[in-house]
């Protein structure tokens, strides 16, 4: 499948790796829009949350888990942080295999631009 977050999952494509398990895959985005921005994505490919199954619910609980363990070893747990989930055009997702976006280190701007 011509997915670039399976080709980062399979490795066949670098990426900056901080965290891999059975299920979940996350490396640091390649255009950080703050001082933390990793992306946290399933190993299994879904296109836009819109296509996620029941039977994904415990693979999406994983991805927040994941994040979550990524700000506290980040250190940004108390201090706060933003999870984004984009989907389809309007939103500016660019990359359809859903991702979660974990920024954090500077102050969020409310309402998101
Ligand atoms: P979205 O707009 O929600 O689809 O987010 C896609 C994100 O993927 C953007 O923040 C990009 O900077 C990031 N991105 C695109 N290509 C790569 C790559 N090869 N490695 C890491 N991050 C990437
Ligand atoms: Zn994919």
């Amino acid at each position: 499948m011509n997915c670039l977050f399976c080709r980062i999952v399979e490795k066949k494509i670098p990426s900056k790796k901080v965290y891999e398990d059975e299920h979940v895959f996350a490396f640091e985005d390649i255009h950080p829009q703050a001082p933390v921005h990793i992306l946290v994505v399933p190993k299994k490919h879904i296109s836009t949350i819109l296509e996620a199954k029941e039977e994904d619910n415990e693979l999406i609980g994983r991805m927040f888990q994941t994040a979550n363990k990524l700000a506290k070893d980040r250190g940004v747990a108390e201090r706060g942080f933003r999870l984004v989930l984009n989907c389809n055009r309007e939103s500016g997702q660019t990359i359809y295999h859903i991702h979660l976006h974990l920024l954090a280190g500077r102050a969020m701007h409310w309402p998101p631009g």
